[in-house]
């Protein structure tokens, strides 16, 4: 038994998940928060800290670091035809302002945790491996998210990107100069075999069925609104109920309404309204005016559309019954994802090798492997978090979760290095 189950395997290495669990801990005091979690946001000196470190650890592992005109970091491990394009795993050592220890950080450092197996037992692929960190990938001090692994795949431009300025008017291109990460490479002229990155769910899907590792078959598509309301402002003692024009409750109506069409097209689609500004705001005024935004996803571009029309016609109509005027404006459309069907078996072969519980499963949130995938064979493997909570400091992962997602995303390369080979 035991016999034929390594036969399968592409080799018998595995991760060193103490060691993994240390990198975790260690780098997480680069941007501490006293609640436990991370403050390290893109191009700061907290991000220049855990830069450093990690080209070092990488150097020490026998790996050249390089990075790109964007900051992107590559990491490479020499195989033994290194005309080949690399197999490469990745995500992002940058946070949100209270993040946690292990959104995006567990890809690269668990990536980082393959490197090392690989140099311990002295492994050679016959691709180059390589580890990349992707810069800004959260978005949060400078606007889009997965900006630079965007620019890589042709998403956004580059001149673009350098002109963009966080919230104190400070350039995206000095700040990448003032930590000196701005490489010579031109972003995007770095060919990849394959690409595999190794995320926690960020959700709760794995934790309630007790799963180990989430095989990604692709990440849901979104579209977002900004929606303003008008209707008057007007006495609330004086106004009698059939002469008003209250904004605000026909925004109320509107929201239960993206809830209704969502929960139609169940059990996949989400709808949600998150910010929402009521004006003027007072206790005695009818309100006039009501600016909110909404979001709407679904794993298939048809059923978003559908949604979308379906939502449009009933906000018209809870309009026209309040005697108020609505204006939408869509300011996002990220159609569906779907991953490479190579690589998504390849994970689920890598897992079922380890003899990981697992199931396939559609990310909810965007990731750096969604850009990636339009340039290169991707996919992605979900481990669970506790919860399902992220984006907050009391992010919390086991470390046998940890060391369990870095095997498969051992395994995974593996296969793909013998893979991608054969099939050229
Ligand atoms: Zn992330």
């Amino acid at each position: 038994m035991m016999q034929e189950k390594n036969k399968a395997r592409a080799s018998n290495l595995c991760v060193d998940g103490q060691a993994l669990w240390t990198d975790l801990m260690d780098t997480a005091s680069f941007g501490k928060t006293p609640k436990g979690g991370i403050r390290r946001l893109t191009l700061t000196q907290e991000d220049k800290q855990v830069r450093d470190w990690f080209m070092q650890t990488c150097e020490s592992l026998g790996c050249t670091v390089s990075y790109d005109s964007m900051g992107n970091l590559f990491a490479r491990r020499p195989g033994q035809d290194n005309t080949l394009p690399p197999i490469t795993m990745g995500s992002h050592l940058d946070t949100q302002p209270t993040g946690g220890k292990f959104d995006g950080i567990l890809g690269v450092l668990g990536g980082l945790s393959v490197l090392r197996a690989l140099h311990k037992s002295g492994y050679v692929t016959r691709h180059p491996i390589e580890l990349i960190n992707w810069t800004n990938e959260e978005g949060s001090r400078f606007s889009p998210p997965m900006m630079c692994s965007g620019v890589f795949a042709g998403v956004f431009t580059e001149e673009d990107v350098l002109e963009k300025r966080d919230r104190a008017g400070i350039r995206f291109g000095d700040e990448l100069d003032t930590i000196g990460y701005r490489g010579a490479e031109p972003c995007g002229q770095h060919p990849l075999t394959a690409y595999f990155e190794l995320h926690i769910e960020q959700g709760p899907i794995l934790e309630a069925e007790d799963k180990t590792i989430g095989i990604v078959t692709g990440i849901q598509g979104a579209r977002w609104y900004e929606v303003t309301v008008r209707g008057k402002d007007a006495h609330a003692g004086s106004t009698p109920m059939p002469l008003r024009h209250d904004a605000l409750l026909a925004s109320a109506k509107m929201i239960e309404a993206v809830s209704l069409v969502a929960k139609e097209h169940s059990p996949s689609a989400v709808g949600t309204v998150g910010l929402l500004e009521n004006r003027p705001n007072s206790s005695n005024v009818v309100p006039g005016e009501v600016f909110f935004t909404i979001d709407i996803r679904d794993p298939d571009d048809a059923v978003v559309l559908k949604m979308e029309q379906d939502l449009m016609q009933r906000l018209q109509q809870i309009a026209q019954n309040g005697g108020v005027t609505i204006e939408v404006v869509q300011i996002w459309d990220a159609p569906a994802v779907h991953f490479d069907q190579q690589c998504v078996n390849i994970v689920e072969e890598a897992a079922a090798e380890g003899n990981y519980p697992a199931r396939r499963i559609v990310s909810g949130p965007g990731h750096d492997a969604g850009y990636v995938a339009r340039v290169a064979p991707t996919a992605m493997i979900f481990v669970p978090c506790k919860d399902g909570l992220s984006h907050n400091e009391e992010e919390s992962i086991t470390t046998a979760h940890a060391e369990a997602g870095a095997n498969v995303l051992l395994e995974a390369v593996l296969k793909a290095d013998q893979f991608f080979n054969l099939s050229e």
